[in-house]
């Protein structure tokens, strides 16, 4: 699905806007990266994007139809955050199961076929066997693996990644993106990953947008970044790194 974010003007209580005439298209199947310093407005743009977060003024529009005014659970949208936010009382199969079972009667599938669609899930995750097991029995990666499972359980029209790896050491959380990018492809399905983290916005995403005070200062391919910074900001940014 195409995502088409149209001049969104966010800001807290009556402070300087967080957000402000922030306009971005994500493309059909892209895997888009939001990359910025702390504070730039990355979370704030992923939360309008889900619909935690009311934009004060601006569009957002998917696949043509208007969702702006779309309640966060209508838009069938899949989060992962860097906390796993599993629930802890419920095992891998009911947590994988979780957003199956509230959707609308019209659309819930059968208790058969959701029990087809978690092992189906447990095969793509590499988790087969692990249904039964609760979260503390499994380490930081496997939640993750969990949390993305349940996150495409839904069949979501939209991924949204917020920091999803940052909790985990440096080989996990590197296993761990190879495997969600793995897992996006198969799924086809658009994403949108927040992180501060240079590398992995470059090793992950087909395209990256930078981030600078509430807007999008360049987006394009790691490649054009890297050749063609647009500004001294982005520069030095990437040079940070
Ligand atoms: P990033 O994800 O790039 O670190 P955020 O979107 O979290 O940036 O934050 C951008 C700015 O908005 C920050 O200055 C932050 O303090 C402010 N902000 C974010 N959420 C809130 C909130 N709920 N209330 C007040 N200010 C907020």
């Amino acid at each position: 699905m195409t995502l088409q974010i149209e001049r969104v003007s966010k800001s807290f209580d009556g402070t300087s806007a967080v957000l402000e005439d922030t306009s971005l298209t994500v493309r059909d199947g892209e895997f888009l990266a939001l990359l910025g310093p702390s504070g730039s407005g990355k979370t704030t743009l992923l939360n309008v994007v889900s619909g935690l977060t009311r934009p004060e003024s601006g569009r957002l529009v998917l696949d043509g139809e208007d969702i702006t005014d779309l309640s966060a659970g209508r838009r069938r949208f899949g989060m992962v955050f860097q906390s796993y936010a599993l629930f802890r009382h419920m095992n891998v199969a009911d947590n994988i199961a979780f957003g199956l079972r509230v959707m609308d009667r019209s659309e819930r599938p059968s208790k058969a076929e959701r029990r087809e669609r978690v092992e189906e899930l447990l095969a793509m995750i590499d988790m087969v066997g692990f249904g039964e097991r609760y979260p503390a029995q499994l380490s930081g990666g496997q939640r993750q693996r969990v949390a993305m499972a349940r996150a495409l359980a839904i069949r979501p029209r939209l991924l949204l990644l917020d920091e999803p790896f940052s909790a985990l050491d440096a080989k996990v959380r590197r296993e761990l993106r190879d495997s969600v990018r793995d897992l996006q492809q198969r799924v086809g399905v658009t994403t949108i990953l927040v992180t501060h983290d240079q590398a992995e916005a470059f090793g992950i995403a087909d395209r990256v947008a930078i981030m600078r005070e509430g807007s999008i200062e360049q987006i394009g391919t790691p490649d054009e970044l890297r050749a063609h910074p647009a500004s001294p900001f982005v520069e030095s940014f990437l040079n940070a790194a």
